[in-house]
Protein backbone atom coordinates (compact mmCIF):
# COMPACT_ATOMS: atom_id res chain seq x y z
CA UNK A 1 0.00 0.00 0.00
CA UNK A 2 1.16 3.59 -0.90
CA UNK A 3 1.49 5.78 1.67
CA UNK A 4 -1.11 7.78 0.30
CA UNK A 5 -3.42 4.86 0.30
CA UNK A 6 -2.48 4.09 3.62
CA UNK A 7 -3.48 7.43 5.10
CA UNK A 8 -6.67 7.22 2.98
CA UNK A 9 -7.23 3.58 4.98
CA UNK A 10 -6.42 4.96 8.20
CA UNK A 11 -9.09 8.09 8.10
CA UNK A 12 -11.78 6.00 6.50
CA UNK A 13 -11.63 3.70 9.36
CA UNK A 14 -11.76 6.49 12.05
CA UNK A 15 -14.69 7.82 10.37
CA UNK A 16 -16.41 4.56 10.61
CA UNK A 17 -15.44 3.58 13.86
CA UNK A 18 -16.67 7.48 15.02
CA UNK A 19 -20.20 6.96 13.00
CA UNK A 20 -20.33 3.20 14.60
CA UNK A 21 -19.88 4.62 17.88
CA UNK A 22 -22.36 7.44 17.39
CA UNK A 23 -25.03 5.25 16.44
CA UNK A 24 -24.46 3.34 19.91
CA UNK A 25 -24.92 5.59 21.43
CA UNK A 26 -27.91 6.69 19.65
CA UNK A 27 -29.40 3.26 19.82
CA UNK A 28 -29.06 3.24 23.52
CA UNK A 29 -30.46 6.75 24.32
CA UNK A 30 -32.88 5.43 22.39
CA UNK A 31 -34.17 2.35 22.75
CA UNK A 32 -31.94 2.08 26.61
CA UNK A 33 -30.42 -1.26 28.27
CA UNK A 34 -32.81 -3.82 29.83
CA UNK A 35 -31.68 -6.35 32.10
CA UNK A 36 -33.80 -8.92 33.83
CA UNK A 37 -32.81 -11.94 36.23
CA UNK A 38 -33.99 -13.78 39.22
CA UNK A 39 -32.74 -12.51 42.83
CA UNK A 40 -34.62 -12.16 46.06
CA UNK A 41 -37.39 -14.31 44.85
CA UNK A 42 -38.59 -12.82 42.00
CA UNK A 43 -37.90 -11.50 38.64
CA UNK A 44 -36.15 -8.33 38.61
CA UNK A 45 -35.89 -5.73 35.45
CA UNK A 46 -34.21 -2.57 34.91
CA UNK A 47 -34.02 -0.50 31.80
CA UNK A 48 -31.47 2.61 31.78
CA UNK A 49 -31.29 5.05 28.83
CA UNK A 50 -27.93 6.97 28.44
CA UNK A 51 -24.33 7.10 27.30
CA UNK A 52 -23.21 4.92 30.29
CA UNK A 53 -25.93 2.81 30.99
CA UNK A 54 -24.62 -0.49 29.56
CA UNK A 55 -21.93 -0.34 32.27
CA UNK A 56 -24.38 1.43 34.89
CA UNK A 57 -27.22 -1.60 34.45
CA UNK A 58 -24.33 -4.54 35.23
CA UNK A 59 -22.92 -2.18 38.26
CA UNK A 60 -26.50 -2.35 39.52
CA UNK A 61 -27.65 -5.88 38.88
CA UNK A 62 -24.40 -6.64 40.28
CA UNK A 63 -25.09 -5.06 43.57
CA UNK A 64 -28.39 -6.05 44.10
CA UNK A 65 -27.28 -9.70 43.69
CA UNK A 66 -24.40 -9.09 46.31
CA UNK A 67 -27.37 -7.71 48.16
CA UNK A 68 -29.39 -10.87 47.83
CA UNK A 69 -26.88 -13.09 48.85
CA UNK A 70 -25.98 -10.58 52.22
CA UNK A 71 -29.27 -10.58 53.03
CA UNK A 72 -31.22 -14.33 52.63
CA UNK A 73 -32.19 -16.18 55.35
CA UNK A 74 -31.30 -18.94 53.76
CA UNK A 75 -28.11 -19.19 52.65
CA UNK A 76 -26.02 -19.74 55.01
CA UNK A 77 -22.69 -18.13 54.23
CA UNK A 78 -25.13 -14.61 54.86
CA UNK A 79 -25.17 -11.89 57.54
CA UNK A 80 -28.40 -12.40 58.34
CA UNK A 81 -28.03 -16.33 58.42
CA UNK A 82 -24.90 -15.79 61.18
CA UNK A 83 -27.31 -13.64 63.01
CA UNK A 84 -30.34 -15.72 63.15
CA UNK A 85 -28.32 -18.83 63.96
CA UNK A 86 -26.02 -17.37 66.25
CA UNK A 87 -27.50 -14.49 67.88
CA UNK A 88 -24.33 -11.89 66.55
CA UNK A 89 -23.03 -10.67 63.87
CA UNK A 90 -21.01 -8.16 62.34
CA UNK A 91 -22.03 -4.82 61.12
CA UNK A 92 -21.72 -3.61 57.33
CA UNK A 93 -23.29 -0.15 56.02
CA UNK A 94 -26.27 -2.26 54.02
CA UNK A 95 -27.13 -3.88 57.52
CA UNK A 96 -27.02 -1.18 60.10
CA UNK A 97 -29.12 1.26 57.64
CA UNK A 98 -31.79 -1.97 57.18
CA UNK A 99 -31.82 -2.27 60.39
CA UNK A 100 -32.10 1.54 61.97
CA UNK A 101 -35.09 2.14 59.42
CA UNK A 102 -36.51 -1.28 60.13
CA UNK A 103 -36.65 -0.19 63.73
CA UNK A 104 -37.55 3.34 63.14
CA UNK A 105 -40.28 2.01 61.02
CA UNK A 106 -41.53 -0.62 63.51
CA UNK A 107 -42.32 2.23 66.24
CA UNK A 108 -43.96 4.54 63.41
CA UNK A 109 -46.67 1.97 62.49
CA UNK A 110 -47.30 0.85 65.92
CA UNK A 111 -45.04 -2.53 65.43
CA UNK A 112 -47.40 -3.46 62.05
CA UNK A 113 -43.82 -3.89 60.67
CA UNK A 114 -41.51 -5.70 62.84
CA UNK A 115 -38.82 -7.62 61.46
CA UNK A 116 -38.27 -10.39 64.20
CA UNK A 117 -41.16 -11.90 62.17
CA UNK A 118 -39.00 -14.66 61.25
CA UNK A 119 -40.27 -17.56 63.64
CA UNK A 120 -43.56 -16.84 62.80
CA UNK A 121 -42.66 -16.75 58.51
CA UNK A 122 -40.56 -20.09 59.40
CA UNK A 123 -43.86 -21.31 61.38
CA UNK A 124 -45.83 -21.09 58.53
CA UNK A 125 -43.46 -22.86 56.26
CA UNK A 126 -42.92 -19.49 53.84
CA UNK A 127 -39.33 -19.31 53.79
CA UNK A 128 -38.76 -23.07 52.66
CA UNK A 129 -41.76 -22.93 51.01
CA UNK A 130 -43.46 -26.27 53.27
CA UNK A 131 -46.29 -24.14 54.01
CA UNK A 132 -48.58 -25.34 57.22
CA UNK A 133 -51.02 -23.93 59.34
CA UNK A 134 -49.66 -24.33 62.75
CA UNK A 135 -51.24 -24.52 65.87
CA UNK A 136 -52.68 -21.77 67.55
CA UNK A 137 -51.13 -22.62 71.00
CA UNK A 138 -47.15 -22.94 69.12
CA UNK A 139 -48.55 -19.33 67.68
CA UNK A 140 -49.37 -17.71 70.48
CA UNK A 141 -46.04 -18.18 72.20
CA UNK A 142 -44.20 -16.72 69.36
CA UNK A 143 -46.21 -13.76 69.09
CA UNK A 144 -45.17 -13.28 72.59
CA UNK A 145 -41.34 -13.61 71.42
CA UNK A 146 -41.57 -11.77 68.07
CA UNK A 147 -43.09 -8.80 69.79
CA UNK A 148 -40.69 -9.01 72.93
CA UNK A 149 -38.01 -8.81 70.86
CA UNK A 150 -34.54 -6.94 70.84
CA UNK A 151 -31.99 -6.04 68.20
CA UNK A 152 -29.07 -4.49 69.59
CA UNK A 153 -26.73 -2.62 67.03
CA UNK A 154 -23.14 -1.49 68.68
CA UNK A 155 -21.84 1.02 66.01
CA UNK A 156 -18.62 1.14 68.38
CA UNK A 157 -17.99 -2.26 68.24
CA UNK A 158 -19.55 -2.33 64.32
CA UNK A 159 -21.88 -5.51 65.30
CA UNK A 160 -25.63 -6.40 66.70
CA UNK A 161 -27.03 -8.94 68.20
CA UNK A 162 -30.71 -10.48 68.78
CA UNK A 163 -32.00 -11.20 72.53
CA UNK A 164 -32.76 -14.51 72.88
CA UNK A 165 -34.45 -16.82 70.44
CA UNK A 166 -35.20 -13.81 67.82
CA UNK A 167 -34.55 -13.83 64.38
CA UNK A 168 -34.93 -11.14 61.80
CA UNK A 169 -36.43 -11.44 57.91
CA UNK A 170 -35.74 -7.89 56.06
CA UNK A 171 -37.96 -9.86 53.44
CA UNK A 172 -40.32 -6.71 54.05
CA UNK A 173 -37.99 -4.26 53.28
CA UNK A 174 -34.79 -5.26 51.32
CA UNK A 175 -36.67 -4.97 48.15
CA UNK A 176 -37.26 -1.45 48.69
CA UNK A 177 -33.72 -0.84 49.84
CA UNK A 178 -32.13 -3.01 46.75
CA UNK A 179 -33.87 -0.31 44.40
CA UNK A 180 -32.49 2.64 46.34
CA UNK A 181 -29.07 0.84 46.06
CA UNK A 182 -29.46 0.20 42.20
CA UNK A 183 -31.02 3.81 41.86
CA UNK A 184 -28.02 5.46 43.60
CA UNK A 185 -25.23 3.28 41.09
CA UNK A 186 -27.74 4.79 37.85
CA UNK A 187 -27.25 8.15 38.93
CA UNK A 188 -23.38 7.81 39.97
CA UNK A 189 -23.34 7.14 36.36
CA UNK A 190 -24.85 9.80 34.88
CA UNK A 191 -28.34 8.17 34.13
CA UNK A 192 -31.20 10.52 34.62
CA UNK A 193 -33.54 8.25 32.70
CA UNK A 194 -34.43 4.98 34.13
CA UNK A 195 -37.04 2.13 35.52
CA UNK A 196 -35.96 -0.16 38.12
CA UNK A 197 -38.08 -2.96 38.70
CA UNK A 198 -38.38 -5.34 41.22
CA UNK A 199 -40.41 -7.92 41.16
CA UNK A 200 -43.60 -4.73 41.55
CA UNK A 201 -40.99 -2.68 43.17
CA UNK A 202 -40.71 0.16 40.45
CA UNK A 203 -38.96 3.06 40.84
CA UNK A 204 -38.63 5.66 38.22
CA UNK A 205 -35.51 7.58 37.83
CA UNK A 206 -36.24 10.97 36.37
CA UNK A 207 -38.83 10.79 33.19
CA UNK A 208 -38.69 8.65 30.11
CA UNK A 209 -36.13 9.91 27.67
CA UNK A 210 -39.24 11.85 25.42
CA UNK A 211 -39.11 14.14 28.54
CA UNK A 212 -42.86 12.69 29.41
CA UNK A 213 -43.62 10.63 32.98
CA UNK A 214 -43.26 6.87 33.64
CA UNK A 215 -46.53 5.17 33.73
CA UNK A 216 -46.59 2.41 36.42
CA UNK A 217 -49.41 0.25 36.42
CA UNK A 218 -50.89 -1.49 39.36
CA UNK A 219 -52.08 -4.87 38.98
CA UNK A 220 -55.78 -6.10 39.91
CA UNK A 221 -54.96 -8.65 42.46
CA UNK A 222 -58.21 -10.56 40.84
CA UNK A 223 -58.16 -9.98 36.90
CA UNK A 224 -61.06 -10.88 35.28
CA UNK A 225 -61.29 -13.73 32.26
CA UNK A 226 -61.75 -10.98 29.71
CA UNK A 227 -58.32 -10.29 30.26
CA UNK A 228 -59.21 -6.24 30.29
CA UNK A 229 -59.45 -5.00 33.33
CA UNK A 230 -55.93 -6.09 34.02
CA UNK A 231 -55.08 -3.14 36.27
CA UNK A 232 -56.74 -1.38 39.01
CA UNK A 233 -54.80 2.16 38.16
CA UNK A 234 -51.95 3.76 36.79
CA UNK A 235 -49.68 6.05 38.15
CA UNK A 236 -47.66 8.46 35.56
CA UNK A 237 -44.68 9.58 37.84
CA UNK A 238 -41.21 10.77 37.54
CA UNK A 239 -38.30 10.60 40.10
CA UNK A 240 -40.90 8.36 42.29
CA UNK A 241 -41.10 4.81 43.48
CA UNK A 242 -44.23 2.99 43.70
CA UNK A 243 -44.09 -0.04 45.64
CA UNK A 244 -46.95 -2.41 46.41
CA UNK A 245 -48.06 -5.18 48.59
CA UNK A 246 -50.58 -8.12 48.74
CA UNK A 247 -51.78 -11.15 50.01
CA UNK A 248 -52.35 -12.29 46.52
CA UNK A 249 -48.56 -12.44 45.51
CA UNK A 250 -47.09 -15.39 48.08
CA UNK A 251 -50.13 -17.46 49.76
CA UNK A 252 -51.17 -21.60 50.00
CA UNK A 253 -54.51 -22.62 50.84
CA UNK A 254 -55.67 -25.46 53.22
CA UNK A 255 -59.25 -26.87 53.76
CA UNK A 256 -60.36 -24.24 51.16
CA UNK A 257 -58.88 -21.09 53.02
CA UNK A 258 -56.18 -19.48 51.86
CA UNK A 259 -53.09 -17.91 53.75
CA UNK A 260 -50.76 -15.55 52.67
CA UNK A 261 -47.42 -14.12 53.86
CA UNK A 262 -47.89 -11.17 55.48
CA UNK A 263 -48.23 -12.08 58.58
CA UNK A 264 -49.80 -9.53 61.88
CA UNK A 265 -47.64 -9.64 64.55
CA UNK A 266 -50.24 -8.86 66.87
CA UNK A 267 -51.91 -12.25 65.95
CA UNK A 268 -49.01 -14.43 64.62
CA UNK A 269 -51.88 -15.19 61.06
CA UNK A 270 -51.85 -13.32 57.83
CA UNK A 271 -53.58 -9.73 58.09
CA UNK A 272 -56.96 -9.59 57.92
CA UNK A 273 -57.16 -5.92 57.51
CA UNK A 274 -59.65 -5.54 55.11
CA UNK A 275 -57.43 -4.86 52.70
CA UNK A 276 -56.60 -6.37 49.09
CA UNK A 277 -53.68 -4.45 47.87
CA UNK A 278 -51.53 -1.66 49.09
CA UNK A 279 -49.45 0.78 46.80
CA UNK A 280 -47.13 3.35 48.34
CA UNK A 281 -45.69 5.63 46.63
CA UNK A 282 -42.42 7.84 48.02
CA UNK A 283 -39.22 9.04 46.58
CA UNK A 284 -37.90 6.77 49.47
CA UNK A 285 -37.99 3.42 48.35
CA UNK A 286 -36.90 1.79 51.41
CA UNK A 287 -39.42 3.70 53.56
CA UNK A 288 -42.06 2.93 50.86
CA UNK A 289 -41.40 -0.94 50.46
CA UNK A 290 -41.79 -1.29 54.51
CA UNK A 291 -44.59 0.67 54.66
CA UNK A 292 -46.58 -1.70 51.75
CA UNK A 293 -46.21 -4.03 53.97
CA UNK A 294 -46.96 -2.11 57.56
CA UNK A 295 -50.00 -1.01 55.81
CA UNK A 296 -51.19 -3.94 54.51
CA UNK A 297 -51.14 -5.30 58.58
CA UNK A 298 -52.93 -1.82 59.77
CA UNK A 299 -56.18 -1.51 57.31
CA UNK A 300 -57.21 1.60 55.93
CA UNK A 301 -57.82 3.66 58.93
CA UNK A 302 -54.89 3.26 60.80
CA UNK A 303 -53.13 3.85 57.52
CA UNK A 304 -54.77 6.84 56.57
CA UNK A 305 -53.52 8.13 60.35
CA UNK A 306 -50.37 7.64 59.79
CA UNK A 307 -50.61 9.29 56.43
CA UNK A 308 -52.05 12.68 57.92
CA UNK A 309 -49.05 12.88 60.32
CA UNK A 310 -46.21 12.46 57.29
CA UNK A 311 -48.04 13.79 54.05
CA UNK A 312 -45.20 15.50 52.20
CA UNK A 313 -43.05 11.40 52.88
CA UNK A 314 -45.28 9.08 50.99
CA UNK A 315 -48.77 8.75 49.04
CA UNK A 316 -51.52 5.69 49.43
CA UNK A 317 -53.44 3.66 47.02
CA UNK A 318 -55.65 1.48 48.90
CA UNK A 319 -57.43 -1.43 47.78
CA UNK A 320 -60.36 -2.68 49.65
CA UNK A 321 -61.58 -6.40 50.11
CA UNK A 322 -64.68 -5.29 48.80
CA UNK A 323 -63.52 -3.74 46.03
CA UNK A 324 -63.55 -0.18 46.96
CA UNK A 325 -60.43 2.40 45.79
CA UNK A 326 -58.61 5.22 47.71
CA UNK A 327 -56.24 6.93 46.70
CA UNK A 328 -54.51 10.02 49.12
CA UNK A 329 -54.50 13.80 48.06
CA UNK A 330 -50.82 13.57 46.63
CA UNK A 331 -51.71 11.33 43.73
CA UNK A 332 -54.90 13.01 42.55
CA UNK A 333 -53.05 14.41 39.77
CA UNK A 334 -51.13 11.55 38.30
CA UNK A 335 -53.59 8.68 39.31
CA UNK A 336 -56.33 7.40 36.70
CA UNK A 337 -58.50 3.96 37.09
CA UNK A 338 -61.70 2.74 35.15
CA UNK A 339 -63.00 2.25 38.82
CA UNK A 340 -64.68 4.35 41.01
CA UNK A 341 -62.43 6.09 43.60
CA UNK A 342 -62.43 8.14 46.83
CA UNK A 343 -59.92 10.71 47.45
CA UNK A 344 -58.90 11.05 50.96
CA UNK A 345 -57.80 14.44 52.37
P1 LIG B 1 -43.37 -9.04 48.54
O1 LIG B 1 -42.08 -9.53 49.12
O2 LIG B 1 -44.26 -10.11 48.02
O3 LIG B 1 -43.18 -7.88 47.60
P2 LIG B 1 -43.88 -7.49 50.91
O4 LIG B 1 -42.98 -6.39 50.54
O5 LIG B 1 -45.18 -7.11 51.49
O6 LIG B 1 -44.21 -8.45 49.72
O7 LIG B 1 -43.09 -8.37 51.95
C1 LIG B 1 -43.58 -9.57 52.44
C2 LIG B 1 -42.45 -10.18 53.23
O8 LIG B 1 -42.19 -9.38 54.38
C3 LIG B 1 -42.74 -11.56 53.75
O9 LIG B 1 -42.39 -12.54 52.83
C4 LIG B 1 -41.88 -11.59 55.01
O10 LIG B 1 -40.55 -11.89 54.64
C5 LIG B 1 -41.93 -10.18 55.51
N1 LIG B 1 -43.04 -9.90 56.45
C6 LIG B 1 -44.26 -10.48 56.56
N2 LIG B 1 -45.01 -9.88 57.50
C7 LIG B 1 -44.23 -8.87 58.01
C8 LIG B 1 -44.43 -7.88 59.01
N3 LIG B 1 -45.57 -7.76 59.68
N4 LIG B 1 -43.41 -7.02 59.26
C9 LIG B 1 -42.24 -7.10 58.59
N5 LIG B 1 -41.99 -7.99 57.63
C10 LIG B 1 -42.98 -8.87 57.34
MG1 LIG C 1 -42.71 -4.63 51.57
Amino acid sequence: MSRNNSHKFIIISLILLVSLTCLYLWHIRKTGVSDDFFAMDTIMSLQAYGKDADKAVSEAREAILGLDAALSVTNKDSSVYRLNSTGSCSLNEDLQYLLERSIQIQEMTGGAFNICIYPIMKEWGFTEKNYKVPEEAVILELCKLVNGSKITIDTTADSVSLSEDAMIDLGGIAKGYASMKARDILKAHGINSALINLGGNVCAVGKKPDGSPFSIAIKDPEPDDTGENTFTGVLKVSDKCVITSGGYERYFEEDGVTYHHIIDPSTGYPAASGLKSVTVVSDDPTLADALSTAVYVMGKDRAVGLWRTMRDRFDLVLLSDTGQLYITEGLKDCFSSKLEYYIIE
